[in-house]
């Protein structure tokens, strides 16, 4: 009985990884549906270091994709921003950094989330140590434009049985999608918060 009461004061937290190049409403909803459906006390924002997956491809500074996702969360008293990606030395493995969190003082007995979009999550297969991973944490995946719930059944069981599945609305922005509109002259007013576009002109990221 007493085990029972305990677990249900475990502190549930959000962690939402991504490479925010750069971050945008999307990534702000996503996070703050989970908030709310789940009860999070709070999600952490984690800015990747050196994305594995992305390959040859240009990356913004892990510093200013890092400013970015503090300047988008900082009028959201839940939200955080954490730096242990883009501390760590290497390529980053969400595996590394919830062993990391999971060893850090401050979330002893913390339930963690690993909020994805649905395109991310149907992908988990190819990350390092999925198994692993989905012993540390639970998995909320999120409706993405282009995805339907329906394709999580591609995932072997044992892996799919871990992820919360959550119908979020759909707000059909990337940021791939934001680069190409910043590179060519389109406007992102409403699809990234003001201090994010400001600095985005401010530090001319994306034109060329
Ligand atoms: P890119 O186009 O460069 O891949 P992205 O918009 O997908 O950028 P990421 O940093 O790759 O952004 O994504 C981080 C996480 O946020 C992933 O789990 C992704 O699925 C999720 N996500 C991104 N955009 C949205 C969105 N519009 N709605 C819901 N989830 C999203
Ligand atoms: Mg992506």
């Amino acid at each position: 009985k007493v085990e029972r009461s305990v677990m249900a004061e475990r502190r549930k937290i959000g962690i939402m990884g991504g490479t925010f190049d750069p971050i945008h409403n999307g990534h702000l909803l996503a996070a703050d549906e989970a908030h709310a459906a789940l009860g999070l006390s709070e999600v952490i924002f984690v800015p990747t270091g050196q994305p594995p997956h992305k390959g040859k491809q240009h990356v913004t500074s892990a510093e200013d994709r890092y400013i970015m996702a503090e300047l988008a969360t900082v009028n959201c008293p839940y939200f955080s921003v954490s730096r242990v990606e883009i501390d760590r030395a290497g390529k980053s493995y969400t595996i590394d950094t919830l062993r990391t969190l999971r060893a850090m003082p401050e979330y002893e007995g913390v339930l963690f989330y690993f909020i994805t979009g649905l395109d991310a999550v149907l992908d988990i297969v190819s990350w390092k140590n999925p198994e692993e991973i989905m012993q540390l944490c639970r998995f909320v995946a999120v409706s993405r434009y282009g995805y339907t719930h329906k394709r999580m059944e591609e995932l072997p069981q044992d892996l799919r049985e871990r992820i919360i599945p959550l119908e979020i609305p759909l707000l059909a922005i990337s940021s791939t999608e934001l680069r190409e509109r910043i590179k060519t002259g389109r406007s992102i007013k409403f699809m990234v918060p003001t201090a994010v576009e400001r600095f985005i002109r401010k530090k001319s990221l994306y034109i060329n």
